[in-house]
């Protein structure tokens, strides 16, 4: 395993510099490009890294999936009658479908359904903030990951397009709390701070049917856990899911702070992070590191 990461590095490295760090949240725009690394967790709890594997980096977009097992563990299936299933084809922040479907977001992982299931969690939960703190601290076994506060009040600062979403969709009855407070529990938890091998460990119950080594417990049913891989393959990676399942054939999730995290199912979860994006807001050395994994254990869930 060690080499395997070792000859990515080496192959990834002449790209640094490639893309753009997202500056649309002004507390992200001053990250350091020219960062990367990655983590490996087998599913007998070993880590395997290279390079700056263990530095705390904005989860953004990563946090939709733990919120989304967040409240996947707390209700049954009715859940999907507010969410849907099906990728979009359209940008993660887009507000046009969202009207066309009657406020019922597409999936968890654009920007309307994360803001739905944060609604789900904010009514379930006395301080949702805490419990998704809580989870993530659980689920990697580090009891320092924190959100940044900088970073959350810069994202509420420039909240419209967000706000205008949980608006749209509590004017179709579809969101029952009051739509400031679960903005300020989606940033808080869009600024969560962790490392390639927090996410790494934390993701790792993904690849092993639900059951978390770190929290020794099952946190999904395996069922539920094949759900959650499946809406990550088909929407887990903004605009360019077709893509990423073409060339890497994994489920995975992005977030614009530059960290991708993916599952082999039955194997060994993985985290790559550098901040610099291409257009569709993934990380450029991300996906690239990612295709190179996939090709050279040469195989995908397809
Ligand atoms: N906090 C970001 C937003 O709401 C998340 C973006 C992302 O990582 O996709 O725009």
């Amino acid at each position: 395993m060690q080499s395997l990461l070792d000859a990515i590095y080496e192959e990834i490295k002449p790209m640094l510099g490639q893309g753009k760090v997202a500056d649309y949240i002004p507390a992200l725009a001053s990250v350091d490009p020219f960062q990367f690394g990655i983590a490996i967790c087998d599913n007998n709890g070993e880590i395997t890294q290279v390079g700056n594997a263990n530095t705390a980096f904005s989860i953004q977009s990563i946090s939709k999936v733990f919120n989304l097992v967040l409240a996947m563990t707390h209700y049954d299936d009715n859940l999907w009658q507010r969410v849907g299933c099906e990728p979009s084809g359209l940008p993660f922040n887009s507000l046009v479908q969202l009207e066309y479907e009657n406020g019922i977001p597409r999936n968890p992982f654009i920007n309307a359904g994360a803001l739905l299931i944060s609604d789900i969690v904010q009514s379930r939960f006395a301080s949702p903030q805490l419990a998704m703190r809580d989870f993530v601290r659980t689920l990697s076994g580090n009891t320092e990951i924190h959100s940044n506060p900088v970073v959350a009040d810069s994202e509420y600062a420039h909240r419209d397009r967000n706000a205008a979403m949980a608006y749209l969709m509590r004017d179709y009855k579809n969101f029952d709390n009051e739509v400031e407070d679960v903005l300020s529990s989606y940033f808080f938890n869009c600024a969560l701070e962790m490392s390639c091998v927090d996410l790494a460990r934390a993701i790792n119950f993904l690849a092993n049917r639900g059951y978390s080594l770190m929290a020794q417990k099952q946190i999904l049913t395996p069922d539920q856990s094949r759900q959650v891989n499946a809406l990550l393959a088909t929407s887990g990676m903004y605009d360019e899911a077709g893509s990423f399942a073409f060339n890497v054939g994994l489920p995975g999730k992005s977030g614009v702070g530059g960290g991708i995290v993916a599952v082999v199912p039955g194997r060994f979860s993985i985290c790559v992070f550098s901040p610099a994006l291409n257009k569709v807001g993934n990380s450029v050395l991300g996906v690239a590191a990612l295709e190179s994994l996939s090709k050279r254990i040469g195989w995908s869930v397809y």
